[in-house]
Order: structure tokens, then sequence, then C-alpha cells
């Protein structure tokens, strides 16, 4: 069932206002970039699956996609090697540890059970097909864009400070390879992992590469199919399980909706046959999940009664 957009934009002013009165959370340092973006900027955007699009406070702001990036990159996999492909090579099931840890590698004989973490993420990145290192940076670039219906850019500057500190990253590249789950030489897959997590976005951008899930897979507002109907679920199931990582339960508990969380303060949730809603605010808890976004998202969910476990 379709909601108004008068409900929903009432929803969205709501979130909007109690996400404001939230405070905690710190932005991310580990990538200086990261540390230098305001902390109060705070946005919301909807897109319907009838390709609506509604946007609040700063929803036109770009920002680094991080690891919501994780979730298109998968996509582009999912289509040439099929869910049970992705199931094989890198898993499907959430760690229940931080998203760069490398003891849930090392507990599971370096398989790194989602794409959703870095060391799956890594993994789905040395998947994807292509000649040349070029070829496939440009398809995982491509993806986005699709997704996002323009052209997605790649910021130098968040490139530049990630791929000079991202020694954990690379590490855990070397015990993939090691066990035999990096399926391209080691530091390609983390140099393209690390370009696809420095593109930017805004919560608009995001809601509408959402809105593409949201919609079976075709892109609401340029009609494209950008993902095989057969594929979606599997990526809604992955984003239920391990998208806020170690938060992810707490979200499908309190939310009930397939969600994916970024570094950069982004936070897209999908809710299937109706819409997808994006927030973005810097500031971040332990787990690497926006505090505000959290709370946009979570109120605005809640109020429009968004849970994929209820029954009508
Ligand atoms: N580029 C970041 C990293 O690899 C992405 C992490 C995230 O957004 N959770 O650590």
């Amino acid at each position: 069932m379709l909601i108004s957009m008068n409900a929903i934009s009432d929803a969205m002013t709501d979130a909007l206002r109690f996400a404001g009165t939230v405070s905690g959370g710190v932005n991310a340092s580990y990538i200086p970039y990261l540390a230098s973006v305001p902390s109060d900027l705070l946005g919301l955007a909807v897109v319907t699956v009838d390709g609506q699009v509604a946007s609040m406070g700063d929803a036109d702001y770009r920002f680094a996609i991080e690891s919501i990036s994780k979730v298109f990159t998968l996509c582009n996999v999912i289509d040439q090697i099929g869910a049970d492909g992705v199931q094989q090579k890198v898993g499907a099931d959430p760690t229940g540890l931080p998203f760069n840890s490398v003891i849930a590698l090392e507990l599971h004989g370096g398989k790194p059970l989602s794409p959703l973490v870095n060391a799956g993420a890594i993994a789905t990145a040395s998947l994807v097909e292509g000649e040349t290192p070029d070829r496939r940076w440009n398809a995982i670039l491509n993806t986005q864009s699709r997704f996002a219906g323009r052209a997605i850019p790649l910021s130098d500057e968040v490139n530049q400070s990630e791929q000079t500190t991202n020694f954990h990253n690379r590490a855990i590249a070397w015990l993939l390879y090691s066990a035999g789950a990096c399926y391209s030489d080691p530091m390609e897959a983390v140099d393209i992992y690390t370009r696809q997590c420095s593109t930017l976005v805004s919560a608009v951008d995001l809601a509408t590469m959402g809105a593409c899930l949201a919609n079976g897979g075709v892109n609401p507002v340029t009609q494209e199919r950008v993902l095989a109907e057969k594929h979606v679920q599997p990526v809604l199931a992955e984003m239920m399980m391990e998208g806020l990582y170690t938060s992810s339960g707490d979200f499908a508990y309190q939310v009930g909706l397939p969600g994916k969380s970024g570094v950069g303060g982004g936070l897209l949730a999908v809710a299937p046959g109706r819409l997808a809603v994006a927030a973005f605010s810097p500031p971040l808890d332990e787990a690497g999940n926006s505090v505000r976004g959290v709370a946009a998202v979570s109120h605005f969910a809640r109020a429009l009664g968004l849970s994929v476990f209820a029954h009508r």
C-alpha cells in the first residue's frame, strides 16, 4: 500500500525534529577526511516506488558513501555469479563482530561470512568482472550511478585520505588471500574497495539508490532496471542481518527494515514495495552508525508502521 506524500512529509518533519534533540556520537576519525566534516549537518530524504522525492534539512549535502557502497558492489556481483555464488564465495551470515574485525575472519577459517563487512566487501570487490582493474572499478562506479540515476563522482580528496591510511584493510585482504577467499590480486581488491567507499552522495542519492531495491530492482526515477528482481530479496536479507554491524539486531527489532550505514554518517533503510529513506549526520555510535541518522530513520519508520514484520 502506497503512503501519501503528505503523510511522508509530516513523518519526516517529526523525525527530523526528534533527531535534532538527540546528541552524542563523534565523527569517524580513523579516516582523516571524515573528522573534518561539520558534525551538525542533518538531512533526511525519501524516494517512493512511484518515483516521488521528498527531502529536508541537509539532504543535498554530498558526503562519503563509505560502507553503504558495499550494498551496490554486492548487487553488481550477485548479478554476475548469482546468490548461491556469493554465499559460497563470500558468505551470507552476520558476523556479530565489528565491521573491520580480523577475529571474525580467523574464527571462520578466513571466510568473511558477509559481503557487508570490510573483509566480505573486499572479497566481493575482488569478484567484479572486467579485463583490467580500471574496467572493474568503472563497473562498480557505473552501478552506483545507475542506482542513483546520476553520475556519482569519486572524491579524490576522500580517496587520498583513505588510501594513505587503510593499512588495516590491507592486512584483511592478505588474510583473505592466504585463506583462498580473495579472488584477485589482494592489493588491487583493496584499492578498488577503498575507491568505492570514497564516492560522494547526498541523502537524496542514497534514498534513490534504496528505492531501486524497494521497487524490485527498477530505478523508480529513471525506470532503468538496475538489478535482477530475483536478487533483490537476498540483498535486502543481508542488509537486515548485517547492515548496521553489531547493532543490526537492535535495528531489526526496533525498526524492522533492512538498512545500511556508513562511517561517513549516511544511513539507508528500505521498505519493500513502498519507499526508501536515507539520513545523513556525521557523529557515530560505537558500532559505527550515525546516531542522529538512526534516530531519524527509526522515528520515521515507526510513525508510518513500515516494519516488514507488520502483517499489513
Ligand atoms: N572505508 C571504510 C573502511 O573501510 C568504510 C567503513 C564503514 O563505513 N563502516 O573502514
